[in-house]
């Protein structure tokens, strides 16, 4: 065997561990929901890959996590039988930050330089490395299915690992062994009460079973089974149980705002247990748009990446477990088949239509979801046209009537104005900058409710000729809003009067002066007290959309 082998952290880690264990974390049980999370992964990898290579299960096929205390030694043991991993594969798993939630962790920190690190490790869980929280050395001995050959992870959290070559024997047959060594102050994670609590309450829903030994010589107790949730009925749920399975399978840390949970049956059979996040996971506005839904077959884990819900809805976490696509099918066929094509059509219409039923039932709960995720459900307007319509009935704005409400469009047509055929707009980045533009005067004018828009999204959908029961939207920066049929509310300011012979000298001038800078100068119906605004032309781009694509050099 060849001697053991030191390295240094990559440096994020060396930051991170450093900040871990100067931590004042207080809530560090979270590490073993980390631990326990790693192994039941690894569990479900092997589980699929024995699909393909059965050989790999050997005569130990049930997958199980063990978890050992030595109240003696201060040791706390984590131990499953899964996939396990070779040498080379801990030093590119544990010395680096692969993990995407991490990264996001390390840049949240650098950007909000000074703020207490402890508190943000809260919102994001940092995997593996927040076993340095609790340990002042953490050993992995690992041996991987298929292999002949084990090796251990070692580190006192300081900046550097070793990597070594280990006899079988001191290894696990299969799988991965995670031996912490507490600190002083972490010594209850030994003590069976104390255990035993955290992982029913934060693991009690991982899929594989989980046996607690309390002493090195004792005989192991089950305390968490490893049946699938998704599959039980609902009436056998609590909302307890529910929302410790969302922070599992979600790898969040708050609580979900609505839960989904319902088996289809028909042409395909699948079971759907899905979750709205109640605060924004940090990866919302990354530029791949990554979904988050776990695709099972019969209670295998096969991917976390088939696109089983449109990009607009990448804020729902959970898990489809179909009945109807083959096992031993690759994970890239799978993407193609049919069966994952009617699956997507089927749960993206039932969480529409149970959001559209949420939002008629409980509009509090709705306005709140709203304002979390609206900006990325917005995007399905230019992006699914079938579904553009039940997206406008469960679109909220913020508009020069609404105060600090939301208002929806079924409100907004019943209060049209007389002779209004429009819905109007104004996009812009802040919302308050927006409700006192010069633009909406003619509007306030004659009492027209105009929305405000202020996401980048929003920029996109209006280009696209959409309209709601017959109503197009039009921005109202566009040229000849069609103010004048509208009455002007009584007591407004009367706008400019144009036909006045100043204000024709001074077109004229203003022309002249601005030359080929404008198209053209009117004199218009949309101002009241402000001098000037400027418009785009009534087929022209939108200004907000102007200025989007100028800034992206187009
Ligand atoms: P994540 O689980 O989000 O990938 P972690 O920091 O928790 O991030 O773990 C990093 C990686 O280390 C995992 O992706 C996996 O490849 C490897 N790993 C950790 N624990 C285990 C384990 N018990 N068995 C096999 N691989 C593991
Ligand atoms: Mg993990």
């Amino acid at each position: 065997a060849t001697a053991p082998e030191t390295h240094a952290f990559e440096a994020d880690v060396s930051k991170l561990l450093r900040m871990m264990v100067h931590s004042v974390y207080s809530d560090r049980d979270v590490f073993l929901r980390e631990l326990i999370s790693n192994a039941a992964d690894a569990c479900e990898k092997l589980r699929y890959e024995g699909i393909a290579t059965p050989s790999l299960l050997g005569d130990d096929p049930q997958p199980c996590i063990r978890v050992l205390l030595d109240a003696d030694q201060n040791r706390l043991t984590i131990e499953d039988n899964g996939i396990g991993m070779t040498a080379a594969e801990m030093g590119e798993t544990l010395g680096t930050i692969a993990r995407s939630g991490t990264k996001a962790f390390m840049e949240r920190l650098a950007a909000e330089a000074g703020k207490e690190g402890s508190q943000l490790i809260g919102q994001f869980g940092v995997g593996f490395y927040s076993a340095f929280m609790v340990a002042s050395q953490v050993e992995v001995f690992s041996r991987r299915a298929g292999s002949d050959e084990a090796a251990s992870w070692t580190s006192d959290g300081q900046g550097t690992y070793t990597i070594a070559p280990v006899d079988l024997a001191d290894a696990p047959t299969r799988g991965t062994r995670v031996v912490l060594h507490l600190m002083e102050d972490a010594k209850s994670y030994a003590e069976r009460y104390t255990v035993e609590r955290i992982i029913k309450a934060q693991s009690g829903h991982v899929p594989v079973p989980i046996m607690l030994f309390e002493k090195p010589d004792a005989d192991g107790v089950d305390i968490a089974d490893g049946a699938a949730l998704w599959l039980k009925p609902k009436s056998e749920i609590s909302e307890e149980d529910y929302a410790d399975f969302y922070r599992s399978v979600a790898g969040q840390y708050d609580k979900p705002a609505h839960t989904v949970h319902y088996r289809a049956e028909g042409r395909y059979e699948y079971s759907v247990l899905t979750f709205i996040p109640e605060t924004k996971p940090f990866d919302l506005f990354d530029p791949d748009r990554k979904g988050h839904i776990k695709l099972y077959v019969r209670r295998v884990f096969i991917t976390d990446e088939a696109p089983i819900l449109p990009r607009y809805l990448r804020f729902v976490r959970g898990l489809v477990d179909s009945a109807d696509l083959p096992l031993n099918m690759s994970r890239e066929m799978i993407q193609d088949s049919p069966v994952l094509g009617a699956i997507q059509k089927g749960v993206t219409g039932r969480l529409l239509g149970d959001l559209q039923k949420l939002s008629d039932n409980d509009a509090e709960a709705y306005q709140r979801i709203w304002e979390n995720f609206g900006p990325v459900l917005k995007e399905g307007l230019y992006e699914d046209f079938e579904r553009r319509e039940a997206l406008l009935g469960l679109a909220r704005f913020k508009s020069t009537t609404s105060g600090d409400g939301w208002r929806s469009l079924k409100d907004y047509v019943a209060q049209l104005k007389e002779n209004q055929t429009a819905i109007y707009y104004a996009t812009g980045s802040d919302l308050d900058r927006l409700s006192t533009s010069p633009q909406l005067e003619g509007f306030r004018a004659r009492g027209i409710e105009v929305l405000l828009l202020p996401d980048q999204v929003d920029n996109f959908w209006t280009t696209m000729g959409v309209d709601y029961e017959g109503k197009p939207f039009k921005s109202v920066t566009q040229g000849g809003a069609d103010l004048g049929l509208i009455p002007l509310v009584e007591g407004a300011d009367k706008p400019t009067e144009p036909e006045n012979a100043a204000v024709a000298d001074f077109l004229a001038f203003a022309k002249t002066t601005l030359a080929d800078a404008v198209s053209d100068v009117r004199a218009s119906d949309r101002l009241t007290t402000s001098a000037v605004c400027l418009v785009a032309p009534e087929s022209g781009m939108d200004r907000q959309l102007e200025k989007l694509l100028a800034s992206a050099g187009q």
